[in-house]
């Protein structure tokens, strides 16, 4: 069953989500050669608890793995998503690192993710990242009243596929509030008009992750790889369906 949150409801999912954007948004100026990806989860949990809230991810469990050890996952290059933080991952010049963070705070969880270009990057890195970016905007337009997630989906996979890149297999968005992850299911492709209708007052996390070569992945535990070891990023953003336009709750 898909959630509607009421007003009160809201109001602290705008809470949670504005702690996971103002993060996000700092986080962007400790991405440099020489820093590793264990020192920015350092800097992302600082930044959770100082705001009141708690990192969602870390202890997060799922059968057969044990609980997730870190605020935010950073997932670099080839790693489409739930990389894990490690002092031995250490950022070189040109790579891209997408950083997921999720965060609790008063019975309610925000949810968003960025790709951040490490120095300069390649034109074949820097146009994964436009592509992914416009996907996320494309996928969020498209969710407004009346409409239905195939909407969302077909938005996102019709696009991407135009444009020659990847949706990577077996990983969707999904709606959030009480829970992390909460229905519906929310795939990258899919066909317009079909799913469920989207209504004012669910709240979305849609995450378009988009690969160069292949759309098949590698899964090493948590982590997920591309198949070819070709470059994947990741834009996610938790929204609010309105009456209206669709407002961006994880953004700063
Ligand atoms: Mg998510």
């Amino acid at each position: 069953m898909i959630s509607i949150k009421n007003s009160n409801e809201i109001a602290k999912m705008r809470e949670s989500n504005r702690i996971v954007g103002l993060l996000l948004h700092k986080l962007r100026k400790y991405v440099v050669p020489g820093v590793t990806t264990w020192e920015l989860n350092k800097i992302a949990e600082d930044i959770i608890y100082s705001e009141g809230g708690k990192p969602a991810f870390k202890g997060y469990s799922v059968p057969g793995l044990s609980p997730f050890p870190a605020a935010v996952c950073a997932s670099v290059n080839s790693c489409i998503v739930h990389g894990i933080p490690s002092k031995s991952t250490v950022l070189v010049e040109g790579d891209i690192i997408g950083v997921d963070v999720g965060v609790y705070k008063d019975g309610y969880y925000g949810d968003a993710a960025r790709t951040y270009m490490v120095g300069e990057i390649s034109a074949e890195a820097k146009a994964l990242l436009d592509i992914t970016q416009e996907a996320l905007e494309l996928g969020i337009n498209a969710a407004k009243v009346g409409n239905r997630i195939g909407d969302i989906s077909s938005a996102i996979g019709n696009f991407v596929t135009a444009k020659g890149y990847f949706i990577a297999d077996n990983l969707t968005g999904h709606g959030i509030g009480r829970k992390l992850h909460e229905d519906p299911m929310i795939p990258n492709f899919g066909i317009a008009g079909k799913g469920p209708r989207l209504r004012k007052g669910m709240t979305l996390a849609i995450e378009p992750m988009i690969n160069i070569g292949t759309n098949r992945v590698q899964e090493d535990g948590w982590e997920y790889f591309t198949l070819d070891g070709s470059l994947s990023a990741h834009f996610e953003n938790t929204i609010l369906i309105t009456d209206g336009e669709p407002e961006i709750l994880s953004i700063y």
